[in-house]
């Protein structure tokens, strides 16, 4: 018989904050360097030596439980996470068990036209572990590996789901509202292909319709939004397949292997108590001021939601359009900065949403590498609008001015763009095409509205397209 299933999945999230230094001593959290140097008796984990905690690290963690409405613990500890890894020299992670910082928030994503609502469990305060580079491109077939401890006690926070999402597509637009989340609060640069975002996501099948949760396993190494929705997608259905064919799931984890496409084991999944967690004693509990909880909150900068919602309010735009400019604070900022100078929101978010994000894409460019001023794209909206150059120019000077930097104004004069605007100088052309068309003005006499299309092509022909169609149009018909 063919049942019904529902895909339950739950994310674990770590984020690494950019503070200066590390959590527990003073070394640069800098992402790169050469392997080992940015390490000291701290962090490379040496017997005698006691962490010392940045409150730093405290400050960005509460920011980000207050945006994502949890609530802050007023006594907080860290625990001792034991277990043996080779890129982990104290072999314990200093972490938090029973007391996290932050529990019970939410956030709000978009799912099938309406929004929903994902439970935040925990945020947590924990450090990083270094890195491990193996010989070869896979761990199985590596003759060796060498251990790079610059990432050793790099701050990290840990936020836990509810298992609230339902698809692929729901996992992945919580993550997206996550990161945009984080990139406006500004605690860390939420960047994936570096790790500084990294998702592991607990998933599971149960009859739809019932309530209980089927046998889980978790998926890590999805360093793209792309690769967590295939993950998550495979290893829905994989289930699914041991379900039909009578089998059972079981508890591991597993690693996506973006080559090929699939979700392998890597181990047998373990229990809270594998690890023995127990109370840090080289670190004193955290007890938090309520009076510097409100400070923060009253400090953090208007968020995702709140943003977009003034966009469409405000400005007018469509919940579309200001969903997307609103995805990236550093597009959200631009967008702010354009339409302060080019009062047509609308007008201002097509060129952000069309040719700024191409552009981008096609280049594999950041928002904050794009190299256009604020003002220079307002200048150029404001030549198109005045007629002073035609929409078709206005997307080549764009495109220059995305390459260079450059402002309109220059490329305009540089390349001969200008559109002639010159009744006298576009009357001589215009009569100089009539009188070297004798058949199509006929036509056009005789009611011939197409002749029309093709004397001003005509015109555009002999001015290498920079007459302004509306003139070309205007004297043609007084002269007809
Ligand atoms: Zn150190």
């Amino acid at each position: 018989m063919n049942r019904q299933y529902e895909t339950v999945i739950g994310l674990e999230i770590h984020v690494e904050l950019k503070t200066i230094t590390k959590i527990f001593c003073s070394c640069p959290t800098a992402f790169g360097g050469e392997a080992n140097t940015h390490v000291c008796p701290v962090c490379l984990g040496l017997p005698g030596v006691l962490p010392v905690f940045n409150e730093k690290v405290l400050e960005f963690a509460v920011k980000a439980g207050l945006a994502l409405n949890c609530e802050i613990a007023s006594f907080s500890k860290f625990d001792r996470k034991n277990y043996y890894y080779p890129d982990l020299p104290k072999n314990y992670q200093i972490s938090q068990y029973d007391l996290p910082i932050c529990r019970n928030g939410f956030l709000e994503i978009n799912s099938g036209g309406g929004t929903k609502r994902i439970g935040i469990t925990r945020v947590h305060m924990e450090e990083d572990a270094g890195k491990l580079l193996h010989g070869s491109s896979s761990i199985v077939t590596s003759g060796y590996s060498l251990v790079d401890l610059n990432r050793t006690g790099v701050p990290l926070i840990e936020i836990v789901s509810e298992p609230d999402l339902r698809s692929a597509e729901e996992a992945r637009a919580y993550m997206e509202k996550l990161r945009s989340i984080l990139e406006y609060l500004d605690v860390s640069d939420v960047k994936m292909e570096q790790g500084s975002l990294r998702c592991d996501a607990n998933v599971s099948l149960r009859p739809l319709g019932t309530e209980g949760l089927g046998t889980k396993t978790e998926v890590k190494n999805m360093n793209s939004f792309r690769s967590l929705q295939r993950a998550v997608e495979y290893e829905a259905k994989r289930q699914r397949e041991i379900l039909e064919e009578g089998g059972r799931v079981i508890q591991e984890t597993r690693s996506w292997d973006e080559e090929r496409g699939v979700t392998v084991s890597l181990r047998s999944k373990e229990e809270a108590h594998d690890y023995r967690y127990f109370p840090d004693p080289d670190l004193v509990p955290i007890v938090i001021d309520p009076g510097w909880v409100a400070k923060l909150k009253a400090s953090l900068p208007e968020l995702p939601d709140a943003r977009k919602e003034r966009l469409v309010r405000e400005m007018g735009l469509p919940e579309y359009d200001a969903s997307i400019i609103t995805g990236s604070r550093d597009l959200a900022d631009y967008f702010d900065a354009v339409a302060a100078e080019f009062n047509e929101p609308k007008t201002v978010s097509n060129w952000l949403m069309g040719e700024l994000l191409r552009l981008l894409n096609a280049s594999g460019m950041e928002m904050r590498e794009n190299k256009i001023a604020p003002a220079d794209l307002a200048a150029l909206l404001k030549l198109q609008a005045s007629g002073a150059i035609s929409g078709k120019m206005a997307k080549a000077v764009f495109e220059e001015m995305f390459a260079t930097g450059k402002s309109p104004e220059t490329i305009i004069s540089e390349q001969g763009l200008a559109q002639i605007s010159d009744e006298g100088a576009l009357a001589a052309i215009v009569d100089k095409v009539i009188a070297g068309n004798p058949g199509p003005v006929a036509d056009y006499k005789s009611g011939k509205e197409k002749a029309m299309g093709f004397l001003v092509g005509q015109v555009m022909k002999e001015t290498k397209g920079q007459a302004n169609p509306g003139l070309v149009n205007k004297l043609l018909k007084e002269r007809l």
